[in-house]
């Protein structure tokens, strides 16, 4: 094709399918609803705080190489920091012990079997089990791995709620066993973990709209896509409510927007139907020298604790439990255990507390079946998105993954 590519919804997933094509020389169109771009993946300025923050924490590991290249592409690999190991700090509430886990580089994990780098109080016999989630088929992983013991509950469990936002025990095996084949069964060099510490939209957003700015790609804010308007195999023009493009025959369309807008905008498509909310907390603090940039915490409401350098932030997965308490008495509990951990002390600095409410999909077998590829009936309109089949949970790696999948069909 050589017409004009629309891409609707300036997520990763649809930055990513812009950047690809128009660096492919492709003429491109970005329309997105809201007055930002970034979707789900985004830093703006917040008042409560005074600080630049992000929508909720977001985790990459070494081995997402899609997020790693469509860094690259856009200049911004570099901001995206971590340690040079596959290290990782633990702290348990109930007992106020913490420790670190460190896996070992290559195939072969030779962490499992040093006292010193595997989780406190497992053997290596206790990880044996777990080479069973290699070889799942799509069914609930707590029929696949015991859902119990020290290895469960001081690894497994906080790893899997943070990858897959979803109880571990329903969460699709299949999915958890893509992740563990691209990180864990890889070694430590696919793991180790990578966080914006400037902000979202500085590694993934605004370099991306300015870089397509530059090479001539209009990517137009506020500017929703009310319907597609179909004709027999096409999609004949876009509706925009005050406006209307008409596409000529060579034009093509890249729906890259969330599963709920997506299957109203598409007759027949289906897409997840459950999803899950991530709460994140933030507060502007500056943690003691030494605290890592990263500490699972297990016992309490704080799941994992973000330190930046002007603020530390926290995240709490699968957390649709927490959408209805008060949010102060939820900024207290959850400043109190970032004291417990990190040795802050004092009065409860500026807080702001962010719930997104469908922030993935859930991650179950049933949920995952409903998703479907980037084809669809109309031979000019792909579909993109985290949702989408990617074999992924709703991350990063898959969104952008989906978006260079789209991009390719075109
Ligand atoms: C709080 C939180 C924490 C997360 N943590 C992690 C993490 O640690 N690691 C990780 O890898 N992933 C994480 N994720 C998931 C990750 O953010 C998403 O998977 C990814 O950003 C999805 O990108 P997307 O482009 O598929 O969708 P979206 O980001 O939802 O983008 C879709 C875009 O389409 C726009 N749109 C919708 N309807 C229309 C319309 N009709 N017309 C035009 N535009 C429209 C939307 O406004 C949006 O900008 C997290 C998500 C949240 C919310």
């Amino acid at each position: 094709m050589t017409g004009t590519v629309h891409i609707i919804g300036a997520g990763l997933a649809g930055l990513a399918a812009a950047v690809r094509l128009s660096g492919a020389g492709r003429t491109v169109a970005v329309h997105e609803g809201t007055a930002y771009a970034g979707g789900r993946c985004r830093s703006y300025h917040d008042h409560a705080t005074g600080l630049l923050i992000d929508n909720g924490n977001h985790l990459l590991l070494s081995g997402n190489r899609a997020a790693h290249d469509y860094a690259r592409a856009i200049g911004t690999e570099h901001r995206l920091t971590g340690p040079d190991a596959a290290e990782f700090a633990f702290h348990d509430l109930r007992s106020r012990k913490g420790w670190r886990i460190r896996i070992s580089d290559g195939r072969i994990p030779w962490w499992i079997f040093d006292p010193a780098w595997r989780v406190p109080d497992t053997t290596w016999r206790d990880y044996l089990g777990l080479a069973k989630i290699l070889v799942a088929s799509d069914r609930p992983l707590g029929e696949v791995i015991a859902c119990t013991g020290t290895l469960y509950d001081r690894l497994i469990e906080p790893l899997m709620v943070a990858a897959l936002n979803t109880s571990p025990p329903e969460s699709s095996a299949l999915l958890a066993r893509n992740i563990v084949r691209e990180t864990l069964a890889v070694g430590g060099e696919a793991c180790r973990p990578r966080i914006a510490r400037d902000g979202l939209g500085t590694v993934f957003v605004e370099p991306a709209v300015a870089m397509l700015r530059d090479r001539g790609v209009a990517v137009r804010l506020d500017h929703e896509l009310r319907a597609l308007v179909l004709e027999g195999e096409r999609v004949v023009a876009l509706d925009f409510g005050g406006d209307r493009i008409d596409l000529s025959a060579d034009d093509a369309v890249i729906l890259a927007v969330p599963a709920w807008a997506a299957t109203a905008l598409v007759p027949g498509v289906s897409g997840p139907t459950a999803f899950r909310s991530i709460l994140n907390t933030h507060f502007r603090a500056v943690a003691p020298a030494g605290t890592p940039a990263l500490t699972g915490v297990l016992g309490g409401t704080t799941e994992w604790i973000f330190v930046f350098p002007d603020r530390v932030s926290v995240t709490t997965s699968n957390a649709d439990r927490f959408m209805k308490e008060p949010r102060e008495k939820l900024a207290e509990t959850i400043w109190g255990e970032v004291c417990a951990v990190t040795g802050l002390t004092g009065e409860m600095p500026p807080w702001q507390i962010v719930r997104e409410r469908r922030a993935t999909f859930a991650a179950t077998p049933e949920q995952n079946a409903r998703r479907p590829g980037p084809s669809t009936a109309w031979k000019n309109l792909v579909l993109a998105g985290d949702w989408t089949a990617t074999g992924l949970p709703s991350t990063i790696e898959g969104a952008i993954r989906s978006g260079n999948a789209a991009a390719a069909l075109m």
